[in-house]
């Protein structure tokens, strides 16, 4: 559920009081980066490396950032406080823009100022982490620079449909016969014991869950490559799954008309999921709780 209240621009405001120019570039252009932070239990979880995502975004599009990145996690910890969330898993969603100016392709020439807007939501656990995914296999028709966090999310907005209408829960996409990703989290399989995944270039999303996940494979000592692997190295996988902020670790049980394995999450996705479930309590951060017991000494 969406909060109440939106951070804009520098002060936190009922949700309904921001105002968006029609020329603002991230509405005619897509012309922005963002980034999706999950909380659980009102504790934030690994925002250091969300915000040095974010910053590698901005200096990759050459957006100023308008906002120092100390103060942008105190001020999702003060969101989180304004929405009453100290004790709910939920999301905060933010974006930046490169600002409003008159439309024109070229960056603005004259005084332009990055808008940024933040909000919270209150978001459970899919059940699908648990009960696994089903997903369809689609061209991945992205520009070429996806290891940017932008706002431009057509290819993905239109891999997800196809699978919404099919009743699937996500689209894996490749590009000719190189599996890339998911149109929203990033993919791994196991063969004959071995985890794979595409290597962090610019034909994917450098995932937060994908690093959390290569640290926990390292730690109990999966064998792992990071390396490019074709559709039938997937079709043909004996397990596969997903990463990303909200689906943390999700089993596919299904890839089109075909059943994985035996069509449950395998032994050692289900090794990966108690690993993350165990780092995910015991690493996010404590920050917000200490806020909130000094607002009530
Ligand atoms: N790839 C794509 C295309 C995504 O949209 C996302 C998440 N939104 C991911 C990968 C996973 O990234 P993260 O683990 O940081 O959520």
């Amino acid at each position: 559920m969406l909060g109440l209240y939106a951070y804009w621009n520098g002060s936190i405001i009922p949700i309904e009081d921001v105002k968006i120019s029609p020329l603002d570039r991230g509405y005619q252009f897509g012309d922005g980066v963002y980034e999706v932070i999950r909380f659980y239990a009102g504790q934030l979880f690994e925002t250091g490396r969300h915000l040095k995502r974010l910053q590698r975004s901005l200096n990759e599009l050459f957006i100023p950032a308008p906002i120092n990145m100390d103060e942008l996690e105190k001020t999702m910890h003060a969101l989180i406080q304004q929405e009453n969330l100290a004790q709910s898993d939920g999301m905060i969603y933010l974006q930046i823009t490169r600002g409003a100016y008159p439309r024109s392709h070229g960056f603005p020439k004259g005084p332009a100022t990055p808008n940024m807007i933040m909000y919270a939501q209150t978001y459970p656990r899919p059940d699908i982490i648990e009960a696994g995914a089903k997903v369809i296999l689609h061209p991945d028709l992205r520009w070429h620079r996806v290891d940017i966090k932008t706002l431009n999310l057509l290819g993905n907005v239109l891999a997800k449909q196809k699978a919404e209408e099919k009743g699937y829960h996500e689209a894996i996409l490749h590009r000719a016969d190189v599996v890339t990703e998911a149109s929203t989290a990033n993919v791994f399989i196991v063969r004959k014991g071995v985890i794979w995944t595409h290597p962090a270039n610019e034909a994917i999303l450098n995932g937060i869950t994908r690093l959390v996940v290569i640290d926990l494979i390292h730690s109990l000592g999966i064998p792992f490559v990071e390396r490019p692997f074709t559709v039938d190295a997937l079709l043909t996988a004996d397990e596969v799954f997903l990463t990303s902020t909200t689906l943390e670790v999700t089993p596919v049980t299904m890839i089109d008309d075909l059943i994985l394995g035996e069509g449950i999450p395998g032994p050692l996705t289900r090794k990966l999921q108690e690993a993350f479930t165990r780092h995910m309590q015991a690493h996010s951060t404590s920050e917000t709780r200490r806020a909130s017991e000094e607002t009530h000494i």
